[in-house]
């Protein structure tokens, strides 16, 4: 496998939180592809002399060929001059369609890494972001790298080799003209690092608020039910309309003072003109420098400030290329999901599930959130979680299923410490049928193959058959090859449960996790529902959260959660008669089907 250039070759991430760092990082990545730098390297070393040569060479023309009158001499140079220009055309032509395929390569690159990284996060991770704030990363941060890039990287290698190719033929033409022209630098350095102090600023603090507000609009537009439901627009667009506010300021700002880096470097290429013009024009006099020598010189000055601008213009754009890049990194530098080392495979089980003194924290700010839990369930029995909203009954699934793991206790499933064992062979013997299933966008025979990958189209047919899924799915006039949308648009809630439970049939997980669904389902849906469930759990363990009185009766054991604790445990019958907390909860609201 390739190594990840963002990692130490010891594996973990180095920290970065500076421009060097990150832009080091950004190096390793194109350093992958050195062979092809190097040539455009190369063509632009070509480039930057047959630049440099132009002005020499129009300063010979004064001195020898229009001082002498001598014409044909003239013309000679002339044309090779014009040679000169058509072969650097071609070699930058070249050097900038090159580029374009190292940043694309290199923008790739970042995108498969970061992508990949995302998914080994563990899912407390993704509790503490913005979704859309991290889709931006993926996308506007790295389009931003890839922009500068495809600009940026030729131009600093050139300006940097032109400035010092200048002021190497200029100390060789007329070393104190030389000298009277750098004058114009201690100026330059300290206008430019006054702007730079500001805009640096001001782009890190533009990125970061370009991300805030589309991870806004993220989170509006797919909560827009949400958003309506409640009637929460009008606040929404107040929220919104202060985010935008901030980036309008921030994008001002930055604009405004990188605006200002040509003005100062027009006034600066003015003066160090005016300076050789007087200077040369004195020395010339004196005879110290040819007239030749003083037209050469006012072309390098141009040719020397230019670099020099560009490489401040570069600055700007570098940077907030890095803090984009940062911001990519940030994630990266993210700590993966972490697998004990040696842990096992789980093996073949029955489906025997313990649950010993758990106790569990989301957050050490926020509290407990699971206290001493302890249940267990045989092989093959329903155990229907049940409580109050907020009680922990996702919780105690997210710890079955190892989304995270206890602080205290141990969790086993046949005797197997579920914390000893791989997270992904823990999951292969479970299936999940969710409140709101998950369908990725494809066809209805992809979805199911979902459960298991190298099911046969027979098996695939036959699942959904046992789901009661067959029917509705052979009405659409495509059948299984029905493309669905990525949030199953198309298809009602009802239907998309039955897919859901196809696939978790043909998983055929020892272990079941039902998150019933508390939205009403019409009657007919909910009959078949019912009975492909009744199919799917038979034989396995299962663990409902449970809000139907009907499911609740049936399961072979109940277990009640408050505020994070197990109050009570037993079969419907009992717990009535226990007339504790179950029995309020019944009285209250179980006894009308819903909690
Ligand atoms: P239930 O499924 O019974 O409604 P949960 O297990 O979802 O309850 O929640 C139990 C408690 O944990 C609640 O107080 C809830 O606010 C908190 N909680 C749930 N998920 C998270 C999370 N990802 N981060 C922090 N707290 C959470």
């Amino acid at each position: 496998m390739a190594k990840h250039p963002h990692l130490t070759p010891n594996g973990s991430p180095p920290k970065t939180k500076n421009i060097w760092g990150t832009t080091k990082r950004i190096w390793l990545y194109l350093a992958e592809q050195k062979g092809l730098l190097t040539f455009i390297l190369v063509l632009i070393t070509v480039s930057v002399v047959l630049t440099l040569l132009g002005p020499y060479l129009i300063g010979v023309a004064v001195d020898d060929y229009i001082v002498d009158r001598n014409t044909d001499g003239l013309l000679w140079l002339l044309i090779f001059l014009a040679i000169i220009y058509v072969v650097n055309s071609l070699a930058i032509w070249l050097q900038n369609y090159l580029m374009i395929g190292i940043a694309q390569n290199t923008v790739y690159s970042m995108r498969r890494h970061l992508f990949r990284h995302l998914h080994c996060l563990p899912i407390r991770f993704f509790d503490r972001k913005q979704h859309g704030e991290l889709m931006s990363r993926l996308t506007n941060d790295i389009e931003n790298v890839s922009r500068t890039l495809n600009s940026s990287v030729i131009q600093i290698f050139s300006s940097v080799l032109t400035l010092f190719g200048t002021i190497a033929f200029m100390i060789y033409l007329s070393p104190i003209l030389t000298f009277i022209t750098l004058t114009v630098i201690p100026l330059l350095y300290l206008g430019m690092k006054w702007i730079t102090t500001r805009t640096k600023k001001f782009f890190r603090e533009q990125q970061r608020n370009l991300g805030d507000l589309n991870g806004y609009i993220e989170e509006t537009i797919s909560g827009q039910s949400v958003v309506k439901t409640f009637s929460q627009e009008e606040k929404v667009i107040n929220q919104f309309k202060e985010k935008n506010e901030r980036l309008k300021i921030s994008g001002y700002w930055a604009q405004a003072y990188s605006g200002f880096i040509p003005k100062l470097m027009n006034v600066l290429n003015n003066l160090s003109f005016a300076i050789i013009a007087l200077a040369g024009g004195i020395l010339a006099v004196y005879d110290l420098v040819s007239i030749g020598v003083i037209v050469t010189f006012t072309q390098y000055s141009r040719q020397f400030t230019r670099p020099l601008n560009d490489l401040a213009n570069q600055y700007n754009t570098l940077l907030s290329a890095v803090a984009g890049a940062e911001r990519v990194f940030d994630v990266m530098d993210e700590e993966k999901e972490k697998e004990v080392e040696n842990n096992i495979e789980l093996p073949t089980v029955n489906g025997e599930v313990q649950f010993r003194n758990v106790s569990f924290s989301y957050d050490e700010e926020d509290g407990q959130t699971i206290f001493d839990v302890s249940f267990q369930s045989s092989a093959g029995e329903t155990v229907a979680l049940v409580g109050p909203t907020g009680a922990g009954k996702t919780t105690i699934i997210n710890l079955l299923s190892r989304f995270y793991d206890p602080e205290q206790g141990v969790i086993t499933i046949d005797g197997n410490d579920i914390s000893r064992v791989t997270r992904e062979s823990l999951r292969q013997h479970m299936g999940f049928v969710l409140q709101d299933p998950c369908l990725f966008q494809g066809t209805i025979r992809e979805n199911i193959r979902y459960g298991k990958l190298d099911a046969t189209g027979d098996e695939v047919i036959e699942a959904a058959k046992l789901a009661n899924a067959h029917s509705f799915i052979t009405k659409f006039p495509k059948g299984y090859d029905t493309v669905l949308t990525q949030d199953g648009g198309g298809i009602s809630q009802g239907q998309k449960q039955l897919l859901s439970i196809a696939r978790a049939i043909l998983a055929r997980p020892k272990i079941l996790i039902l998150d019933e669904a508390t939205s009403s389902i019409d009657t007919v849906t909910e009959i078949k529902i019912q009975e492909a469930l009744s199919r799917l759990m038979s034989g396995r363990t299962s663990f409902v959260i449970a809000h139907r009185l009907n499911t609740i009766q049936q399961a072979d054991q109940i277990v009640v959660l408050n505020e994070g604790r197990v109050i009570e445990k037993g079969t419907h019958q009992s717990l009535l008669n226990e007339k504790g907390f179950y029995y309020q909860l019944y009285q209250g609201h179980l006894k009308n089907d819903v909690v």
